[in-house]
């Protein structure tokens, strides 16, 4: 396991993703009674934007950088600073002196979003990120952290006792075939809680790969499946993180008309070039008549 998040944290990927998330975690929070959410790759929690790992890459600038930049210079229309507001206080929250020197992982977004009686599972397969996601948990009764195979979550933590929750399914891609890890993963989870909503994420590098990908999932038969995807540029000749892409199943009816406000806005401010777009269809769908 080589891939390291912290070289990562805060890019462009981070913001759509962790911006779902918010809008996901906010749609459950609509019914008093608990849900939870299981975090199968959770990473460290906490990302330090000027320590030497976050340093080398300088990512986060044309994420979170240009997105908190855009927000102070009243930029943002106020249609999508509604909706992004949920995922700004997290941001917020974790820079309480004002600035923008540190970056919530997934976990410690979700964690800030979640009332008394939700709960979070954190599952960190590296023994290092593990631990330190134990410890900034430390004393959290809200929240579990599992030293764990993700993957294995899938079938050992699914459905959680609460029956209400979010799977959110966010691997490293550093290996050969982990689009078909997720699809395998999703139906397996699938079968034991259908009821639960899902969230893949997976990087828009290759178009034939994510084509492949999409069939695969329209052949699981699974009845709701939206594909959100933000590409910060036209394709490179050369596999690149072109853009980013979430394949949510079961989302909050609300999602797609949020997507609708919170796409343009993003893409104007994390695109790259002309080449920039967004997509936000169904694989399946209500409307699906295949
Ligand atoms: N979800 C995090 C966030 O949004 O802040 C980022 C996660 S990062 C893309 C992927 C993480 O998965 C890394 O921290 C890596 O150590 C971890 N990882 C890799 N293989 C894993 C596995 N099989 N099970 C659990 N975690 C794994």
């Amino acid at each position: 396991m080589n891939y390291r998040h912290a070289y990562h944290a805060g890019n462009f990927a981070d913001v759509v993703k962790h911006v779902i998330l918010s809008r996901i975690v906010e749609y459950l929070k609509r019914k008093e009674q608990a849900f939870r959410v299981i975090d199968t790759h959770a990473g460290i929690g906490l990302y330090d934007l000027r320590g030497t790992e976050a340093d080398k890459t300088g990512e986060w600038t044309g994420g979170i950088g240009r997105v908190i930049d855009a927000v102070q210079k009243g930029q943002v229309e106020p249609q999508a600073m509604e909706l992004l507001a949920p995922y700004l206080e997290a941001v917020h929250t974790v820079n309480p002196k004002g600035g923008l020197r540190h970056y919530p992982g997934s976990p410690l977004l979700t964690r800030h979003l979640l009332r008394k009686q939700d709960r979070l599972s954190a599952l960190e397969l590296h023994p290092q990120d593990a631990a330190k996601l134990a410890r900034l948990f430390a004393g959290d009764i809200q929240v579990r952290v599992i030293e764990l195979d993700g993957w294995l979550s899938l079938g050992a933590h699914v459905p959680p006792k609460e029956k209400r929750g979010l799977i959110l399914v966010d691997p490293p891609f550093e290996k050969e075939g982990e689009f078909d890890r997720l699809v395998d993963g999703l139906v397996k989870a699938y079968r034991r809680f259908p009821g639960g909503t899902y969230a893949f994420w997976y990087p828009v590098k290759e178009r034939k790969e994510t084509e492949r990908f999409s069939k695969r999932l329209r052949e699981t038969g699974i009845a709701k499946i939206m594909q959100i995807e933000l590409a910060i540029r036209a394709p490179s000749p050369d596999p690149r993180l072109d853009g980013t892409g979430m394949i949510v199943i079961n989302p909050p009816y609300t999602l797609e008309s949020e997507m609708q406000i919170l796409l343009p806005c993003l893409t104007k401010l994390l695109g790259e070039e002309k080449g920039s777009n967004f997509s936000v269809q169904w694989i399946r769908g209500e409307t699906d008549r295949t």
